[in-house]
């Protein structure tokens, strides 16, 4: 109808990073007809950044390791919050799917016996990153993206889809436009799998790309599916912090798994401070011991600058709080003093570069300068364990928008497994499902309309703001009430200013025509990123606790009783905001329980 462009498959796939790309392969070898739909040019997902590796208990380092260790691992660091199922299928998994990856062309860095090599991480008791130097996203994507190509999967790139459509309470499409001519076009499609990645752009200081403005979070709750754990975002310890104009970008964990230590102004080893009660008997509380541990896992307990993430950030941001930071506001990360040059500039090749071209620092010979920087959203589409399926028929997600896997605080190199692993899972049963059905469902013509004209909506306005300073304002605002440390005052705060930027965002207009028009493409961002925003804030503010990446400076303490539930936010009834309910989580069954029952 009307000239419009219009595809019809079994499965949609939005998103080609790694979740979509292993999502679409799936579905494609299950025999569904699968498209691939994307806004960046193809290989230009978030993932192609991921540096330090893949986890999976491969037990090529340590043959202790096993799946059992990786979930134990994975619920201890998401703080019991995680979906116990798929915390499970996803250490059972994870080795066959990077098996997987190798035998697709992959190549990973190698042991001296020829095994696929094993980095050290945070939280992860034995060395599990399979890695490629630290440019190991780069290596998946091609690997992926090659076979992809290969098995003559359609792509859709530079495609942003801004809705989804359903028929009798099922998908039953997607609507998108092309980013360079601003035509727009419709998929006809019973499963649509979101892998859409996360939400960064939403606070000013990150590691994420102009991507990452929570999409697929706000597209499936317009649908009616339901999200969980948005509350909690990861704030990587180690962002640069210097110059201003890569402030947030990330240095890889794996310089502290390779032998970096966090030093303040003062030049103390300060995590030994900061060591939780909940990770102290696996964790060393002296320099020797922590230092003898790289050769010698066996007879010793893990450095205290490899506890979890958010023990990490908190760590670092009361330190720099407390005026022992670095000139530019930040602390020192200083492998340079601790491995030879060319070690570092052999493991760490990216972060050399890095450091070297935008901060003139040679980081084997001087200490980094670092902060925290939001990294990664825990939160995400709820959906089943075994399929991926959300709450809506016919509407899968996986990757960093789906949620539960890592419940409280994600452990490094568990996304990039994460992704294959249930990547798979959903290519599978959205394949499935739509092979079940006798017919195909239609789009209804007025569906297609009222697509059409809430993506022109930006262009009615006249005089009205320019999307860029309400992203601005609410990048500024994220970062300043709902960052790192938390509290209830401001959080309400947030919630009034959201609501605020909401209404200016309704006035908002755009200069221009349809063709690569990018401040039309964040006007149409923006909606996403103010729901996204309203979920972050309105979690935060009713979990009274502190837990993994949630903080809360006025409930200091881990609670039990929070401990058990889960909060799960719903599109209102004005179809522009969220409401929340509490819901209590799924019951470990008693066999897994005794994982979590020694001291
Ligand atoms: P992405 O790779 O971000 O892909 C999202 C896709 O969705 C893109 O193709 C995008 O174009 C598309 N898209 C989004 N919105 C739309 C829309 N509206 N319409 C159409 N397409 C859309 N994790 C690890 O496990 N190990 C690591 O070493 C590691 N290192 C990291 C380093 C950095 C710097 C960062 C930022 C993250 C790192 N992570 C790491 C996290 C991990 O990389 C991400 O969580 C993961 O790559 C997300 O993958 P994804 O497939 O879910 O999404």
């Amino acid at each position: 109808p009307g000239g419009l462009e219009m595809h019809a498959y079994d499965v949609v796939v939005i998103g080609a990073g790694g979740a979509g790309l292993r999502a679409a392969i799936a579905a494609h070898d299950a025999g569904a007809r699968t498209a691939i739909v994307c806004k960046s040019l193809l290989g230009k997902a978030h993932t192609v950044m991921a540096e330090g590796g893949i986890a999976a208990a491969m037990g090529n380092r340590w043959p202790e390791d096993n799946w059992e260790v990786h979930f134990r691992d994975t619920m201890r660091g998401g703080k019991m919050l995680n979906n116990w199922r798929m915390a499970q299928l996803h250490a059972q998994e994870a080795p066959e799917r990077v098996q997987e990856l190798e035998d697709w062309g992959a190549l990973f860095d190698r042991t001296e016996d020829g095994l696929i090599s094993q980095r050290d991480f945070g939280g992860h008791r034995y060395a599990r990153l399979a890695h490629v130097g630290d440019r190991t996203g780069l290596e998946m994507i091609r690997t992926l993206q090659q076979r992809a190509v290969a098995l003559g999967i359609d792509v859709f790139m530079e495609c942003t889809v801004t809705e989804l459509f359903k028929t009798d309470g099922a998908i039953s499409g997607a609507f998108a436009y092309w980013r360079e001519t601003g035509r727009f076009v419709v998929f006809e499609a019973p499963s649509v799998v979101l892998a859409t990645g996360g939400i960064g752009k939403s606070f000013k200081v990150t590691s994420n790309s102009w991507e990452y403005t929570g999409d697929g979070h706000a597209l499936a709750l317009r649908a009616g599916a339901s999200l969980i754990n948005m509350e909690f975002v990861q704030f990587h310890p180690t962002g640069m912090v210097w110059p201003p104009s890569v402030k947030g970008l990330l240095v890889t964990e794996s310089v502290r798994g390779d032998g970096g230590i966090l030093r303040n102004s003062e030049g103390k080893r300060f995590m030994f401070d900061y060591i939780p009660e909940f990770f102290k008997a696996e964790t060393a509380d002296n320099e020797e011991e922590a230092d003898r541990w790289y050769d010698d896992k066996k007879n010793n307990r893990r450095p205290p600058e490899l506890l979890p993430r958010d023990e990490v950030a908190r760590a670092i941001n009361s330190e720099i709080k407390a005026g022992r930071g670095s000139p530019h506001g930040g602390i020192y990360l200083d492998i340079a003093s601790r491995r030879s040059p060319e070690f570092i500039r052999k493991r760490l090749p990216s972060m050399y570069h890095q450091f070297k071209e935008l901060a003139d620092v040679d980081i084997t010979a001087e200490p980094m300068e670092i902060g925290p920087t939001c990294h990664y959203v825990m939160g995400g589409v709820e959906v089943d364990a075994d399929t991926e399926l959300s709450g809506v028929t016919g509407l899968y997600a996986v990757g960093e928008c789906s949620g539960g896997m890592h419940g409280s605080n994600r452990l490094g190199g568990n996304s990039l497994s994460d992704l294959l692993v249930f990547g798979r899972r959903a290519g599978e049963a959205a394949a499935a499902y739509a092979a079940g059905l006798g017919s195909h469902p239609s789009v209804a013509p007025e569906d297609l309309t009222t697509a059409q004209a809430a993506a022109l909506a930006p262009f009615d306005s006249e005089g009205g703001e320019n999307p860029y300073s309400i992203q601005q304002d609410l990048q500024q605002s994220m970062n300043d009430l709902v960052g790192i440390i938390r509290n209830g005052h401001e959080l309400a705060q947030s919630l009034e200013e959201i609501e605020a930027f909401k209404e200016r965002a309704k006035h908002l207009s755009v200069e221009g025509h349809r063709q690569y028009n990018p401040g039309w493409h964040l006007a149409l961002d923006l909606r996403n990123m103010l729901l996204v925003s309203e979920c972050i804030a309105k979690a935060a503010l009713a979990r009274e606790e502190s837990r993994g990446g949630h903080t809360r400076d006025d409930f200091p303490k881990t609670s039990p009783e929070w401990g058990t539930k889960n909060l799960v936010l719903t599109l209102n009834s004005s179809g522009e905001g969220v409401d929340i309910a509490e819901k209590p989580l799924p019951v470990m069954p008693d066999e897994l329980q005794t994982y979590f029952q020694e001291a």
